[in-house]
């Protein structure tokens, strides 16, 4: 059986892709099989694995339209050990073209079910909106992960997704529920940050994970080489936050 997470926050930029992609080569690392769900148009968390979004000849758009097989179009990252289920631009497609289709929210769901067996873990880096194509996430999803910056906006963003979440949760998913915050790119200096952690805390609790991310230029450096920064420079700070935030998960998911 395979604990399929959603990575999700309607912001962009706030860290879902390089969450997803860490979390997925820092899990296989601890001997994991793991397989990642690039479900944004944008390609990054392919291209971030070391596969070539312009060379695809099935995609997770090919997926969602019943035009492939997952078997067909699922890739090896050679570089960080695990299966991705790859995207590019054609999945921007996809939103309109699967409003004719049946059960449209859930044909990820659908295809991730036949292989239940592959995988332990299944991490979908979902796009920076509640589209169709984050519902497709989170009704394939048992849980969410919301990578978070700690900022002044940050809370007020927040709000949204969680609301979106429960909608999910009565209505199309009931299995659905927030796995934890995740804080990334975090700056311990900053009085704001440290602020926003603790008010992070107060309101959630131990849905908050222990592990941090900081804001770590070597995580940022990973995608150009096409690697997860765990494995382009394994020592740095930031790779050290994504392993023993890996290490978090599995206790986590032990007490499911
Ligand atoms: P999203 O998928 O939510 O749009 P990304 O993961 O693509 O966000 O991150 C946005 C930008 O921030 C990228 O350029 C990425 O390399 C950078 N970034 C993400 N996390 C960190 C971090 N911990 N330290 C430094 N840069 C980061
Ligand atoms: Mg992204």
């Amino acid at each position: 059986m395979s604990y399929i997470f959603a990575v999700a926050n309607q912001k962009g930029g706030v860290g879902k892709t390089t969450t997803t992609v860490n979390l997925a080569a820092a899990l296989a690392a601890q001997g994991q099989r793991v397989l990642l769900v690039d479900l944004d148009p944008q390609g990054n968390a392919t291209m971030g694995s070391g596969v070539d979004k312009r060379t695809l000849k099935n995609s997770v758009y090919h997926v969602l339209l019943g035009l492939s097989s997952l078997a067909e179009a699922r890739q090896a990252s050679e570089t960080g050990k695990y299966d991705t289920l790859p995207a590019n631009r054609d999945l921007a497609g996809a939103e309109v073209e699967m409003v004719d289709l049946d059960n449209r929210e859930t044909r990820l769901k659908h295809a991730l079910a036949l292989h239940d067996k592959d995988y332990d873990f299944v991490l979908i880096d979902c796009p920076p909106s509640l589209s169709m194509l984050t519902l497709n996430g989170l009704c394939a999803a048992n849980g969410v992960i919301i990578p978070m910056q700690c900022e002044y906006y940050a809370l007020e963003g927040l709000s949204d997704l969680v609301n979106t979440i429960k909608k999910v949760h009565a209505n199309l998913n009931p299995d659905l529920k927030i796995i934890g915050l995740l804080r990334v790119m975090f700056d311990t200096r900053s009085t704001l940050s440290n602020q926003v952690s603790a008010q992070l805390e107060q309101h959630f609790g131990d849905k908050v994970f222990k592990s941090i991310v900081p804001r770590n230029v070597r995580l940022a450096e990973a995608p150009s080489y096409g690697m997860p920064g765990v494995l382009f420079d394994r020592a740095a700070k930031g790779a050290q936050a994504y392993l023993a935030f890996a290490a978090e998960m599995i206790e986590r998911v032990k007490t499911f």
